[in-house]
């Protein structure tokens, strides 16, 4: 019987790979796809995810210091940092990157594998997969969920219902471009109410269109990159529109005897812009750890496995929770209060205290959050546009509970 069965190659599940076989586990990594990695997804990574899981020269299309904000009216501000917050990565060599290094550790990977259906007993994990008409059939001690969003499998495995309740949709497609310098974010209900657009220059004169949204799409792609047109942002369109989903807030349980879920599969990135990669890695990094101190005590009962949950939301849990709080009240405005709470947040005194102050971090928003709430000034605008609103940044207490007065 195997050790560990690990779903899906993306950043969680191959990271968890390397950490478990590193380990000298048994550990084998099931995935449909036949090119690992190759999942819609921008790139984007932050610093702190630059320097924990550092990626090869080769994988960087560029680092980004500055961005542009464009308002509804077609205003565009800058935002400018001394150093870079932000790298456009070669997202499918990267995430191949730690399955690579996972096979080097003793990993077998099984491309190709669409896992059907798992069956969790007190004794082991069996796990049933499909390739090309033919079942294939495994057991293991123990499995990790890692299959991105929305998966039957969670519910199979004991994790909850297997629906993410809060998630946006990403759409994106591929543009040829000439003399885009830095990723620009679009904002306003021409691209739809509490969406947001963006376009992000990758290499060789092409650049990611983009948009995340709530709500159903309703043709709102169709006029993010009608409008980028009309203004000359890029010259062609390349490459069909593609869209999947990104999930805001956790699927808890993500422990139970036996099973762990990691990643998208736990609902782990980040509400404010849906990205997922340095969670999901950050997750995978945790749910190896429990694993290995479970494997090695023989014991993987759900009450072993717990501490994965509480060492997360310890990590993570505040962050969504004020990532949310903050995704709420942007999709509470319109436009007219979009524009002016852009205008006063990029006057020169509150973007340098709120935006480009130190320790503020394309990974961990929660900061600019707080300071925003917090500032002297800029912080009486939000309260102007957000009176009603029930949770403010400062009830979210360190461990991400809301406190009740
Ligand atoms: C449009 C868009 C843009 C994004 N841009 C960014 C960004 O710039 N930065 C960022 O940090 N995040 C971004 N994200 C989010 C990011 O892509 C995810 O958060 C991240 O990939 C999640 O990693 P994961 O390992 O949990 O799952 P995934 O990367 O989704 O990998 C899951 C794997 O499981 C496999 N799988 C699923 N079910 C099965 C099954 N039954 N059997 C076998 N295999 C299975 C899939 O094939 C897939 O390879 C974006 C998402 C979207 C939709």
């Amino acid at each position: 019987m195997l050790d560990v069965i690990i779903i899906g190659a993306g950043p969680a599940g191959n990271l968890a790979a390397l950490n478990i076989a590193k380990a000298g586990f048994s550990v084998e990594v099931y995935d449909w796809r036949t090119k690992i990695g190759d999942k819609l997804c921008t790139g984007i990574i932050g610093h702190s995810c630059f320097k924990e899981f550092p990626p090869a020269e080769h994988e960087i299309y560029r680092s980004s210091s500055s961005a542009d904000i464009v308002s509804p009216s077609g205003k565009t501000y800058l935002i400018n940092h001394r150093n870079p917050q932000a790298y456009v990565i070669n997202r499918v060599s990267y995430v191949e990157s730690f399955a690579d290094k996972a096979v080097k550790a003793g990993a077998v990977y099984r491309l190709n594998q669409k896992v059907t259906s798992i069956d969790v007993s007190d004794q082991e994990v069996s796990v049933i997969s499909e390739s090309k008409g033919r079942n294939h059939s495994a057991t293991c001690k123990a499995v990790i969920i890692a299959t991105g969003f929305g998966s039957p499998l969670l519910k199979m495995a004991g994790l909850g219902n297997g629906e993410h309740k809060n998630f946006l949709t990403g759409c994106q497609t591929t543009v040829s471009t000439e003399g885009l310098s830095r990723p620009k974010v679009f904002l306003g209900s021409n691209i739809g109410r509490g969406s947001f657009g963006w376009l992000v220059p990758t290499q060789n004169n092409q650049a990611l269109v983009g948009l995340a949204t709530s709500r159903k799409l309703n043709g709102h792609m169709d006029n993010l990159t009608k409008l980028l047109k009309t203004q000359g942002y890029y010259k062609e369109i390349e490459s069909p529109e593609r869209k999947w989903g990104i999930p805001v807030k956790p699927s808890t349980p993500t422990y139970n005897q036996r099973a762990l879920s990691v990643g998208d599969a736990a609902g782990l990135t980040k509400p404010t812009t849906g990205g997922g990669i340095y969670y999901s890695l950050l997750s995978g990094q945790l749910a190896a750890k429990t694993l290995i101190k479970a494997l090695n005590q023989g014991d993987l009962s759900s009450k072993q496995l717990k501490p994965y949950e509480s060492e997360w939301k310890r990590l993570l849990n505040s962050e969504i929770k004020l990532g949310n709080v903050a995704r709420g009240i942007f999709e509470s405005l319109r436009d007219s209060q979009i524009e002016f709470l852009i205008s006063k947040l990029m006057t020169d005194d509150v973007r340098k205290d709120v935006l480009e102050a130190n320790g503020v971090s394309f990974d961990w928003h929660g900061r600019i959050i707080n300071s925003a709430f917090m500032h002297s000034v800029f912080g009486k605008y939000l309260s102007l546009v957000t009176p009603e609103l029930e949770q403010k940044p400062s009830d979210i207490n360190s461990t991400g509970s809301i406190e009740v007065a």
